[in-house]
């Protein structure tokens, strides 16, 4: 590409490749087994690189890269290798989210040691009730387990991964009319050395007039965030 080409690029401070388009969980809020024209499964390590690599001369202005999209992170079981290359090729502010249904020790130890800066804990109360009420397939007492062992492991070790736990607001769920959005709306919370985000989805009828409102705001979104799909 010509430098002139260059100087016309918009480089997004935060990127989201979507390593895994599957799920071992179905939470009540979520699309992913929708029907869908999108072909399921994980992205090839080789096409992670590529990517990598492409974005490798603008890494400077790339503060965050998000290593998830509609799926669960874990079941790519190349994520470290993944993590790892992209942390040696210098780009920084690397996280996951995840269900944590699939964090056995093997795992996170992989994950740390691959200099993972972020995992984000998706777990919706404290009660096995509410949060297998919300994340259906999952089992609690093993997402706890999973958790817990995680935060001690990395502690044990010395790992500057940080955690940050995920909560689903069930309570703002509202519903009306046909034509649907979702507005998130995350309230940060630090509590000891864990910082705690509340997703709250607001659902209802958005008038015609907002929608367009919205896709005008779409290149100015595009320098703060930019998706890679599965398929690149
Ligand atoms: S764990 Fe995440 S990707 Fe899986 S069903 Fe729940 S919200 Fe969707």
């Amino acid at each position: 590409m010509s430098d002139k080409q260059n100087s016309h690029l918009v480089i997004p401070e935060r990127i989201q490749i979507e390593g895994v388009f599957a799920c071992n969980a179905s939470c009540i809020m979520c699309p992913v087994h929708a029907p869908s024209e999108r072909k399921k499964g994980v992205m090839k390590l080789e096409l992670f690189k590529e990517i990598i690599d492409k974005l490798e001369p603008y890494k400077e202005k790339i503060n965050k890269v998000d290593l998830w999209g509609l799926g669960e992170s874990l079941m790519d079981k190349k994520l470290h290798l993944k993590i790892k290359y992209a942390k040696e090729k210098g780009f920084k502010g690397l996280a996951i989210a995840t269900n944590v249904e699939l964090l056995d020790e093997e795992t996170a130890i992989k994950l740390f040691e691959a200099g993972l800066d972020t995992i984000i804990f998706s777990i919706d109360g404290i009660k096995k009730e509410t949060h297998e009420g919300i994340r259906e397939d999952l089992n609690f007492d093993r997402v706890r387990e999973n958790a817990e062992r995680a935060i001690a492991l990395r502690d044990k070790g010395g790992y500057a991964t940080r955690f940050v736990v995920r909560l689903y607001a069930r309570s703002a769920i509202m519903m009306s009319g046909k034509r649907i959005v979702s507005i998130g709306l995350h309230v940060f919370l630090k509590i000891k050395k864990i910082l705690l985000f509340v997703t709250m989805y607001t659902y209802g009828v958005v008038k015609l007039r907002t929608w367009e409102r919205l896709k005008k705001c779409q290149k100015f979104q595009l320098k703060f965030h930019a998706t890679i799909y599965l398929t690149a």
